[in-house]
């Protein structure tokens, strides 16, 4: 790959696709790939779907881009649907999660400075946590391996170990502003919350008149079979990021908050050149056409519990190779024994597409139209996967 063009800054595979159908990814030479990978967690509705399709080629007839200067009717379509589905009153749309972040943060920030109390700034976050890679971000989310290198971190993030609450409320100072997490933790490895810890944080934001702002980029948009993550608790956030399932492929994110919160969020103290444009709220109305259709986000639930369910067997059959299923709805993460590189590498062998994340787990995020049938295929392959490293490893015992 010495040739190429590009930054080194992806350890990139040989693989390279042509099209997609639906769960299945094609190659130059005709070899199908079962996508339990979605772009990470993007092509929500699969390859090519034909609601899709329609929608963008509809739109690039018409319009491509205007500028947020005038009034968009798309935007204010999905901007609409996304609030009567939602905890929000007022989004804010961007052209990726990151950006959708950086509004979050801003946002946040911003209520205390309208308030008089512009010392309140910080947020408080947790280890694992994975926001994006601006500058921002990446002092969010707190990670060495990203940080490093690229100057001094933005102030304003406090980090406490995961779900450990008692750590968050030794963390709340006078220049606190709020909390930032992700329900369920995607690059830290199929990570969740649990309800009562998601509950709790509530608790800590309303007695200490803090925000709770959550970043559902990869958890939102039925992954879980819930339209955000966040239902599940039956709690509300003040504030949060969306983005990657939203666009089903088309890339653009959200920043979704109460009129409280967002009321310092005034002409002058926000924009984006692209962000909403119409092309991408063609594809997100037509994206929300299909998840909030009646049935749909069950049928999520019903396929990520036979997943599950079925992957749990495998883990059972493969202890030497496999530790944990994990994970809700079609968000789920094996947890491996081995290194997961070596997992995968079997899995890509088997016609099989996954991807990894911390704590050695490897992500099976299918878009969320599989079928009954495809989910058995991916299981299959999982189990030739796990046969094949299993074979290794006894080969390497007798040798
Ligand atoms: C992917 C992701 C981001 C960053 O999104 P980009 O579109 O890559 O900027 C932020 N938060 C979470 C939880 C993510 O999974």
């Amino acid at each position: 790959m010495s040739t190429s063009p590009l930054y080194k800054t992806y350890a990139r595979s040989e693989l390279s696709f042509e099209r997609g159908e639906g769960v299945w990814l094609v190659t130059v030479d005709g070899r199908r790939f079962l996508d339990c990978a979605s772009g990470v967690a993007v092509n929500s509705l699969g390859h090519s779907h034909p609601h899709l399709v329609e929608a963008l080629k509809a739109q690039a007839e018409k319009l491509w881009h205007v500028s947020n200067i005038y009034t968009i009717p798309e935007q204010e379509k999905l901007g609409r649907r996304l609030i009567e589905a939602t905890f929000a009153d007022r989004v804010f749309f961007t052209n990726s999660g990151a950006e959708a972040l950086e509004a979050a943060i801003k946002t946040a920030r911003r209520y205390f400075h309208d308030k008089g109390e512009g010392e309140r700034y910080r947020l408080i976050t947790f280890e694992g946590a994975f926001h994006g890679r601006t500058l921002a971000t990446i002092a969010a989310g707190g990670q060495e391996k990203y940080l490093e290198g690229f100057g001094p971190k933005m102030p304003g993030f406090d980090q406490v170990p995961f779900g450990d609450l008692d750590a968050v409320k030794a963390a709340i100072g006078p220049e606190t502003a709020g909390i930032l997490v992700e329900p369920v933790q995607g690059e830290g490895g199929i990570r969740p919350l649990p309800t009562e810890t998601l509950r709790a944080l509530r608790e800590i934001c309303d007695r200490n008149g803090l925000l709770l702002v959550l970043d559902e980029v990869q958890s939102g948009v039925g992954r879980t079979g819930r339209f955000f993550a966040h239902e599940w608790a039956g709690i509300t956030p003040d504030i949060m990021a969306i983005a990657k399932g939203i666009g089903g492929g088309f890339p653009f994110g959200a920043c979704l908050a109460t009129e409280e919160a967002a009321a310092g969020m005034v002409p002058g103290t926000h924009g984006s050149t692209y962000g909403g444009n119409p092309l991408a709220m063609a594809v997100g109305n037509a994206v929300l056409d299909v998840v909030l259709s009646e049935g749909f986000l069950e049928s999520v639930q019903r396929k990520g519990l036979l997943l599950k369910q079925r992957l749990a067997a495998v883990v059972d059959q493969h202890p030497r190779v496999f530790e944990e299923i994990r994970g809700t709805g079609l968000m789920l993460g094996l947890r491996c024994r081995v290194p997961s590189a070596e997992v995968l590498a079997e899995m890509r062998a088997n016609g099989l597409l996954s991807v990894a994340a911390g704590e050695n787990v490897l992500r099976i995020m299918p878009p969320l139209i599989i079928s009954e049938e495809e989910i058995g295929e991916a299981v299959a392959r999982v189990e030739k996967a796990a046969a094949a490293v299993e074979a290794k490893l006894d080969k390497g015992a007798a040798e």
